[in-house]
């Protein structure tokens, strides 16, 4: 459910004409520095059957929320390792986790966190683990 209410936010800038260009280029910007970031992170290793990712229904689900960070921040905003299955892949995972941040203060995006869609566990950006199938 909160996944549609990204979608919709998504799609509202298109209401504002001007800033469309701005939107789309900055949430491309932000994917690409999402991937490259994952790809530098450990890979999660399963012999689980990878179903489609519940978010776009196209791609294989084939990224994994697992604590590798080394963040020990307590009070209640530190991350955590998440226990769904694998679920997402790694676009509509980088379009949730940008859709959570401050959409007024891009520059925080790298560094912030964001929370499992599902179970609501806390995860940086280091806590995002390729699927490799074994
Ligand atoms: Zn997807
Ligand atoms: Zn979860
Ligand atoms: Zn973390």
């Amino acid at each position: 459910m909160d996944f549609r209410d990204f979608e919709d936010k998504v799609s509202c800038p298109i209401t504002v004409l001007q800033n469309v260009t701005f939107h789309r280029t900055l949430l491309d910007r932000f994917l690409v520095a999402f991937q490259e970031q994952v790809a530098k992170n450990a890979v999660y290793v399963t012999t689980e059957e990878l179903e489609l990712c519940i978010g776009c229904m196209q791609t294989p689900a084939n990224v994994k929320l697992q604590k590798y960070c080394d963040d020990l921040t307590v009070q209640g905003d530190s991350c955590t390792t998440c226990s769904c299955r694998p679920l997402w892949c790694l676009t509509c995972m980088g379009k949730w986790f940008a859709s959570r941040q401050d959409q007024n203060h891009p520059e925080t995006w790298m560094s912030s966190k964001a929370t499992c869609p599902l179970c609501r566990s806390r995860f940086c950006m280091l806590d995002v683990s390729q699927v490799q199938p074994m």
